[in-house]
């Protein structure tokens, strides 16, 4: 977890973030930030099986020992509450994502994901969820406040078999797209991660079909799956969704991987407000 801000791998407005003492809220550093200032993570481990994963690898721990299942972190809900504290007494508000290292609405326990978006709520804090746990994430639905907080998934495919194959404990897309659905007709913010994008085609569909409820895309590579990230044509992918993406009039952000692909001076803002 970085503890300082370092300009190689935090964005500028990461800077101002950095919260002295505090331990389990911290600014994403590289490909992570690309996704939010500001993020935590309540538990270790997650049940969702996906096989392109990375955070087996980024946290040294043991797959099969991580595939088991998330389990709530050393006391964290109380450090949770000492962080936000400090980030009130700073003066730092900001969106807080849950999670990169871990799914918030993973299958098994997750109370203190609950109780983590209250402590966020009653500091002042908003908050975004990135999950592949679909309709679990209607138990917190009521927290989510327009104008304040956004709901997020990340989409491979439309195809459940295809889905079944790279994310075998998550739920199946068709449950994570009418969660988002819901999510945008309560008025909350929505964007989809295309990323890992394994199949080109699939990720042009999943577009072209989610639209119409769907707030933002982030869309990046396949940075963890050798075969895919080598054998696809990146350029020809970026150039596909770019004309895919500006004849719809969507929001989007092509992550960093993505970028050398881009028109030479492509407005493709970081940080695009995540609420309505
Ligand atoms: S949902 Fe996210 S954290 Fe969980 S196994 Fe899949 S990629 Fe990893």
């Amino acid at each position: 977890m970085p503890i300082a801000y370092d300009p190689k791998k935090h964005s500028p407005d990461q800077e101002a973030l950095f919260v002295k003492g505090a331990k389990v809220i911290y600014p994403p550093a590289g490909q992570a930030g690309e996704y939010a200032p500001l993020a935590t993570n309540p538990y270790k481990g997650c049940g969702h099986k996906c096989a392109y994963c990375y955070v087996p690898l980024i946290s040294k721990q043991p797959r099969a020992e991580f595939d088991a299942g998330a389990f709530l972190r050393n006391e964290y809900l109380q450090k949770l509450i000492r962080d936000v504290a400090k980030y009130k007494a700073a003066g730092v508000t900001g969106q807080v994502m849950l999670s990169f290292m871990t799914d918030p609405y993973h299958p098994g326990d997750r109370n203190a994901t609950r109780a983590s978006l209250e402590i966020l709520i009653e500091a002042g804090l908003s908050f975004c969820t990135l999950t592949k746990g679909g309709a679990r994430a209607l138990e917190d639905i009521d927290l989510f406040r327009p104008g304040h907080d956004a709901f997020a998934s990340t989409l491979t495919t439309l195809d459940p078999a295809f889905s079944l194959k790279w994310e075998r404990g998550a739920t199946l897309p068709a449950e994570r797209i009418a969660t988002l659905r819901l999510f945008h007709s309560r008025g909350i913010f929505t964007w989809v991660s295309l990323e890992p994008t394994l199949d080109v085609e699939a990720s042009l569909r999943i577009v072209e079909a989610t639209n119409s409820f769907v707030d933002l895309y982030k869309i990046g590579k396949a940075n963890y799956v050798q075969e895919i990230t080598r054998t696809t044509d990146w350029r020809d992918y970026t150039l596909r969704m770019l004309d895919m993406v500006q004849k719809l009039g969507v929001k989007h952000y092509f992550k960093k991987d993505l970028q050398p692909y881009l028109p030479q001076g492509y407005p493709n803002p970081l940080r695009i407000p995540q609420h309505h």
